[in-house]
C-alpha cells in the first residue's frame, strides 16, 4: 500500500491540472488514468476564459503550448434566427485583451500530460496499485463510476441533441471573431483558429437534435460542406472540412453532493452543461482552482479530507455552476421554439441587449470568471 496526500481519478485536463496545482501546493498526487480509454485524437477546440488561462499559466502549461495552437477572440458575433438581430461582444469595448482564447483540446492534454511526466510529487498510477491518500478527487467526467459506486445521483436532463465538432478552413479571413448562429432548434457556432491555415481556420461546434446530427454525420464532405455553408448563410466565407467529424450526446446534469468524508467531485463529474456557451471546462478549471485554494488556506490541524474542508469547496462552487447551468438552459430553451410570436420576442431581446453596453459588459464578466 502505497501513501499519498490525494488520489485523483481520470486524467482528463481537469483531472491532470488539479494533479499539478496539488503537487505545486507541495503535496502528493497519485494520478490514475482510465485503462480503457480509446486512445483517438479530439478534434474539439476549447474556448477558454481568462481565468483558465491564468490557471494553467500558473501550472507552465499555458506557455508551453506550441505556435498556432490558441487563438484569441477579439469580437463575438451571434445572429438570432431573423436577419437583423444579433449581438456583437468586443474584447476591445470590454477593455480586456481578449475575449476568450480558442484552444487545441489534444494539443492541451498532450502538454498538461508531458508536465505530469516532469512534475516531482506525482505518480502516475494503474487501476491495480493499491493506494492510500487522505483524500480522493474524482474527476472521471460524466460518466463517473465511484461517483456512482459512492451513491451519489447525477440529476440529468437529456437534450435529444448531438454536438457535431470538426475543424475547418476558410476563403475568409476570421480576423479573430468567433460566430455563432442560433437556428431554432440548432445552434452552430465557428471558433477562429490559426491551424492548419493562420487567419483561415475556425473549429465547428453544431448542435443539433439526434436525427439531424446523425444525417449530417452520413453526408460525404462535400454535401457536410454545403449544408454547413447554407446554415451560416455563407458570411464565413467558403468552407472546407480539415478533419474528421465527430459528435457528443448533450445534457445538463448536476451530482446531488459535490462531496463527503475523503472525497470530492471535479469537472463534468460534478456538473455538465450545454456547450453553447463554451463554459464546461472552464467551471471545471474554476472547481481546480477553488479546492486549491481551500486546501492551501486551510487550518493547520484539519485533514485534507475533513469533511468540513471539503463543503467549503463545494460551497464555493455550487452556486456559480448552477447559474451557468441556467444561462445555457435558458438561452437553448428561448431558441429551441419556432412560434412566430416567440421568435420576434426573441429577436427584438438580442438587439435591445445589444444596445445595452453595461448589461453586455455584465454578461461578458460572467463568461470570462466562470
Ligand atoms: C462539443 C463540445 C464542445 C465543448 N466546448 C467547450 C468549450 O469551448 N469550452 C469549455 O470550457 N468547455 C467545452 N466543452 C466541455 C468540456 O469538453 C468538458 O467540460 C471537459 O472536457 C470536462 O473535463 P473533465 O476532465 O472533467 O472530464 P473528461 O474530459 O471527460 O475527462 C475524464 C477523464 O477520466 C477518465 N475516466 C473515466 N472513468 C475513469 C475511471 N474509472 N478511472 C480512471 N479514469 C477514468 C476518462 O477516460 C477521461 O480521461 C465542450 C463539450 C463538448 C461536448
Amino acid at each position: 500500500m502505497k501513501d499519498f496526500d490525494v488520489h485523483v481519478l481520470g486524467a482528463g485536463i481537469v483531472g491532470r491540472s488539479l494533479a499539478l496545482a496539488l503537487a505545486r501546493a507541495g503535496l502528493s498526487v497519485a494520478l490514475q488514468p482510465d485503462p480503457a480509454r480509446a486512445a483517438t485524437e479530439d478534434v474539439r477546440a476549447y474556448a477558454l476564459n481568462a481565468a483558465s488561462v491564468e490557471l494553467l499559466r500558473g501550472l507552465k502549461v499555458w506557455d508551453a503550448l506550441p505556435a498556432g495552437s490558441a487563438t484569441a477572440v477579439l469580437d463575438m458575433h451571434v445572429q438570432g434566427d431573423a436577419h437583423a438581430s444579433a449581438i456583437d461582444f468586443s474584447a476591445w469595448q470590454q477593455r480586456v485583451g481578449a475575449l476568450a482564447w480558442i484552444t487545441d483540446a489534444a494539443v492541451l492534454e498532450r502538454e498538461l500530460a508531458s508536465a505530469v511526466r516532469f512534475a516531482p510529487h506525482i505518480t502516475v498510477v494503474d487501476a491495480g496499485t493499491p493506494v492510500r491518500a487522505a483524500l480522493t478527487a474524482l474527476c472521471e467526467g460524466k460518466a463517473s463510476a465511484s461517483r456512482a459506486a459512492r451513491g451519489v445521483v447525477f440529476e440529468r436532463h437529456d437534450y435529444g441533441h448531438q454536438a457535431i465538432a470538426a475543424r475547418l478552413t476558410s476563403s475568409r479571413g476570421h480576423q479573430g471573431v468567433a460566430r455563432q448562429w442560433f437556428r431554432a432548434p440548432d445552434v452552430l457556432a465557428l471558433l477562429p483558429f490559426d491551424t492548419p491555415q493562420p487567419e483561415h481556420s475556425y473549429a465547428l461546434v453544431w448542435s443539433l437534435p439526434n436525427e439531424r446530427a446523425q444525417a449530417l454525420l452520413a453526408l460525404g464532405a462535400a454535401e457536410f460542406e454545403q449544408s454547413l455553408m447554407e446554415a451560416t448563410r455563407f458570411e464565413a466565407g467558403e468552407l472546407r472540412l480539415v478533419s474528421e467529424r465527430a459528435a457528443w450526446p448533450l445534457m445538463q446534469a448536476t451530482a446531488s453532493a459535490w462531496c463527503g468524508p475523503g472525497w470530492v467531485l471535479l469537472g463534468d463529474a460534478a456538473h455538465v452543461v450545454h456547450p453553447l456557451a463554451g463554459q464546461g471546462l472552464n467551471l471545471g478549471l474554476a472547481d481546480v482552482a477553488a479546492l486549491v485554494g481551500v486546501i492551501t488556506r486551510r487550518e493547520p490541524w484539519r485533514a485534507l479530507g475533513d469533511d468540513k474542508l471539503l463543503r467549503r469547496y463545494a460551497r464555493e462552487r455550487v452556486a456559480p455552476t448552477w447559474a451557468m447551468g441556467q444561462v445555457t438552459d435558458g438561452l437553448l430553451n428561448l431558441f429551441s421554439h419556432e412560434a412566430p410570436a416567440l421568435r420576434e420576442l426573441r429577436n427584438r431581446g438580442l438587439s435591445l441587449v445589444n444596445r445595452l453596453p453595461p448589461l453586455k459588459r455584465w454578461l461578458t464578466t460572467r463568461a470570462l470568471d466562470s
